[in-house]
């Protein structure tokens, strides 16, 4: 058979099942309000939480980190891709969450993908075995297939089944891997219950904290600054193309940790490093976070998720009929469960023509039977673009009920 008419057969069982995916070309920068193939949406789609990637100072730090250091690093961080942009940024995150792990030092990445893939790899050895929570992002599943350590799964949030796995395992190192707030869902990992069996395995607990870095915590330190964690167990990987607003991610731990990832993560060693222009805007990004902008984004974002939340479970009360439901989300992530992939992507077309973007998330990012859309807030959004939303969705609700 050739190549092509395999691929082609594979195309029409994905369509088959409203699965396809497809590209949308955005026609001006991230922003609530973003022209996408040449029309304006109001989007709650983006995982910029803060809104650091319309924000001006943003943009003019890359040009002057640009006007500085030029265009590409050149080569792999250990040849001679490593500025002092990059770090200055890693110093900067080493400084941020030494209240919260002992001797902590930083490393850079160019995504979060390439930092699971380098921490649960270079990590999870033959002597080591690997606790992965269900619902994980896949860059951390992939990093777990990559890996040569046993993988035991336990199921979602569940700290009795993880206790019994740690009781069950032999191994001479045990790494518990998580998501802090899980991407689908918008749920918080239960972090301190995590780490005190961690303690009491003698285990490890690696916390992708794609989502929560920037948004979570008094200064936007993310999830460990939220549970106020503090211990040399906790290995953190952050995402710098979320909330950062720019790109990139870091994974910080103990200074031996990270001494050995930089020694081994192939990763790290064998890729580009990132653009050091990037990395000086990083600094400009880090300072809004912290600074009266991050924390006055962050305290609309809870407003906006309270009032969204509101809204969407006065929807669901007067559509009983429709079988939808939220999660337990205290996030900008607020996905409302639809469940067939049919109905979620009519739902979305149908906001899609009312001039809203929320994407329709299907099996297999989500489990088969609770597609859903995926409501994502901006510190940005204002209380009228969630009003926008919650009409546009009483309009297409009670169409669905209608056809029902
Ligand atoms: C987005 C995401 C990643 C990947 O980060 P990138 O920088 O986009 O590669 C990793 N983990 C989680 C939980 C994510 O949501």
């Amino acid at each position: 058979m050739s190549l092509l008419d395999h691929l082609s057969a594979k195309l029409n069982a994905i369509a088959a099942q409203s699965l396809t995916r497809t590209l949308r070309r955005a026609d001006g920068g991230t922003a609530p309000r973003q022209t996408i193939n040449g029309r304006p949406l109001l989007m709650f789609c983006s995982n910029d939480y803060l809104g650091l990637a319309a924000e001006p100072a943003i943009a003019e730090a890359l040009a002057e980190g640009a006007r500085l250091w030029g265009g590409g690093s050149g080569a792999s961080p250990l040849v001679s891709g490593h500025s002092a942009a990059h770090e200055a940024v890693t110093d900067t995150l080493a400084a941020w969450f030494a209240p919260h792990i002992p001797e902590a030092r930083a490393i850079g990445f160019c995504t979060g993908y390439m930092a699971n893939l380098a921490v649960v790899t270079a990590l999870g050895d033959e002597h080591t075995e690997i606790f992965s929570e269900q619902l994980n992002h896949a860059s951390l599943i992939d990093a777990a297939r990559l890996a040569k350590a046993k993988v035991t799964r336990f199921p979602h949030a569940d700290l009795a089944a993880l206790r019994t796995a740690l009781a069950a395992s032999t191994v001479k190192v045990k790494l518990i891997v998580t998501d802090a707030v899980f991407s689908m869902d918008g749920d918080l990992a239960p972090l301190p219950g995590l780490l005190a069996l961690a303690e009491e395995f003698d285990a490890w607990l690696i916390v992708d904290d794609a989502h929560g870095f920037g948004v979570l915590g008094a200064k936007g330190r993310g999830s460990l600054e939220y549970f106020g964690l503090h211990s040399e167990r906790l290995i953190l990987v952050g995402t710098l193309g979320k909330a950062a607003g720019l790109a990139g991610a870091f994974v910080a731990a103990h200074a031996t940790i990270v001494e050995y990832l930089l020694q081994a993560a192939r990763n790290f060693i064998f890729s580009t490093a990132s653009p050091p222009a990037i990395e000086h805007a990083l600094l400009t990004s880090f300072a809004l976070i912290e600074g009266p902008l991050g924390a006055a984004r962050r305290a609309n974002l809870v407003a906006l998720q309270a009032r969204l939340r509101d809204g969407l479970m006065a929807l669901i009360d007067r559509h009983p009929r429709l079988g939808w439901h939220l999660t337990d989300s205290a996030t900008p992530i607020q996905p409302l469960i639809v469940g067939g992939n049919a109905e979620v992507m009519a739902l979305a077309a149908a906001l899609e023509s009312a001039g809203l973007r929320v994407p329709g998330i299907r099996p297999p990012t989500v489990a088969a039977g609770t597609a859903r859309l995926r409501i994502t807030l901006c510190g940005t959004h204002t209380t009228a673009d969630v009003d926008e939303l919650l009409s546009a969705l009483e309009r297409a609700a009670a169409a669905q009920e209608q056809a029902a």
